[in-house]
């Protein structure tokens, strides 16, 4: 089956054809920098890296260009409130967004634009120019530029309405008077006392770039004017990527974006994320409740990215004990593959189990629109079924580096392994004397010091090949 992805433009699964042939150009909609990214933001950012490493896995060369939002409406009350300058405000947000998007393990951009950079302010203005000059804007009463949605034709293509609805709906907010069309969006805001010193030049006087016309100029400045896929949020699709298109082909009368991919809501415990309910979590909230940067990658990451994802700490506990298989059937693998061949005197294969395909149910799943979830079933599928084989004895060591290798390809897309934790000194010892205990079947000291292990926050399980030592979850 070929490659395709559902595209929100035809509300259709397409099959994908990239423009050129094994190069492909992504765009992604990054944070706007005036607070730290939450998880909900997260999700969409752990979809975007598992749509490229299954792409580069694919052999196609990937170039991608994911934008920092460092001025708008946010970023400026943010940092008049903090009575810090702008960049001193949105520096702080841009580091922790890397920081958290490493404990994820989310591989990186090549290019991250950020929308002050005098080089896209100029992009913008530029592009702004050539709409007015073709009549697609307008500079109104309150000096600020708009775009004349009405001059669009395929206004409304992406998100599926038309201009009647929308001024019936009442989608778009009635207070500002000076617009010709209620859906006129701001390409260039005039500027205003609220703006303090945030000011550029331009041939409307001085003002500031409307956040949409920000990522249609970052994104044509750097991929150029036709880019193959563009992502982001079901959120970012009405306003802004239906302005993004009406901006860029507006411009350059050639079409923006081939494939539009966007990633459902992340829901917590069944309802919206919202910092009134105590239900917002951002990346070092989940760490500091015990969990691994690893165990939130995997709860991100397990639920096809156009569904909605119920976040829920039952699901992150899930998330520890599904990564804990994986890590377990490895050891056992390797173990085999290692100590095995000794013992077969490297005859040949005995066993009963299965070598995987060059092409397996896993990448072939992605192929579907990145079907997450029938890949891990697969994953679970065959671990299950080499465990049975392996407690038989019926794994020989050539299948098990064979399945190992396997494993090292899936998981360059995936990044599911564990990095090996350095356990505290004091941590060791107690799991070795109860590894004593064990062995001289006293359960009570051996559960004397689990509860010891467990109030310092680590958590000891038995399993068939002995005891294993993990951060326990809720530990700080
Ligand atoms: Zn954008």
């Amino acid at each position: 089956m070929p490659l395709r992805f559902f595209n929100t433009y035809s509300r259709e699964p397409e099959e994908f054809k990239p423009r050129e042939n094994k190069k492909i150009d992504i765009y992604t909609c990054g944070p706007t920098v005036y607070s730290r990214a939450h998880i909900g933001n997260f999700r969409a950012y752990v979809f975007e890296d598992l749509l490229v490493r299954h792409l580069e896995a694919r052999g196609f060369k990937v170039h991608r260009v994911m934008n920092i939002t460092d001025v708008d409406d946010k970023t400026i009350r943010g940092a008049d409130e903090a009575k810090v300058p702008l960049q001193k405000f949105t520096q702080q947000f841009k580091d922790a967004f890397f920081e958290d998007a490493d404990k994820l393990r989310i591989k990186r951009a090549d290019e991250y634009p950020a929308a002050t950079d005098q080089r896209y302010i100029d992009k913008m203005v530029a592009m702004i120019s050539a709409l007015i000059s073709k009549g697609l804007a307008y500079q109104a009463d309150d000096k600020s530029v708009y775009y004349r949605i009405k001059k669009f034709p395929n206004y409304g293509k992406l998100a599926h309405f038309n201009l009647d609805e929308l001024q019936s709906t009442g989608r778009v907010k009635h207070d500002e008077y000076d617009k010709e069309h209620i859906g006129d969006f701001a390409l260039w805001k005039a500027w205003d006392e609220d703006d303090g010193d945030v000011k550029w030049d331009s041939p409307w006087g001085s003002g500031r770039p409307g956040w949409h016309i920000e990522c249609s100029a970052m994104a044509t400045a750097l991929l150029g004017d036709q880019i193959d896929i563009h992502c982001g949020g079901v959120d970012n699709i009405f306003p802004h990527h239906e302005a993004e298109i009406a901006q860029s082909e507006g411009v350059t009368g050639k079409k923006f974006v081939n494939y539009w991919l966007h990633c459902a809501h992340l829901l917590v415990d069944g309802q919206k994320m919202a910092k009134s309910l105590g239900n917002f979590y951002t990346v070092p909230d989940v760490l500091e409740k015990g969990y691994t940067g690893r165990e939130l990658r995997y709860a991100l990451m397990r639920v096809n990215y156009r569904t909605q994802l119920n976040f829920t700490w039952d699901g992150m506990k899930e998330a520890r004990e599904s990564l804990g298989r994986i890590d377990d059937w490895l050891e056992r693998l390797r173990g085999i593959a290692e100590n095995g061949p000794s013992r077969t005197g490297g005859k040949r294969s005995t066993s009963h189990v299965q070598r995987p395909t060059e092409d397996s149910e896993f990448e072939k799943a992605l192929d579907d629109d990145l079907n997450i979830s029938a890949a891990l079933g697969f994953l679970f599928e065959t671990i299950r079924e080499m465990n049975r084989a392996m407690d038989e004895n019926k794994l020989d060591p050539t299948t098990a580096s064979v399945w190992l290798n396997w494993w090292n390809r899936i998981n360059g897309t995936l990044d599911f392994e564990s990095d090996d934790i350095e356990l505290p000194e004091e941590v060791k010892k107690l799991a070795e004397a109860r590894a004593q205990a064990r062995l001289a079947k006293d359960f009570r000291k051996s559960d004397e010091l689990r509860d010891k292990l467990i109030a310092l926050g680590w958590e000891a399980r038995d399993t068939k090949d002995g005891q294993k030592i993990t951060r326990r979850a809720g530990a700080k």
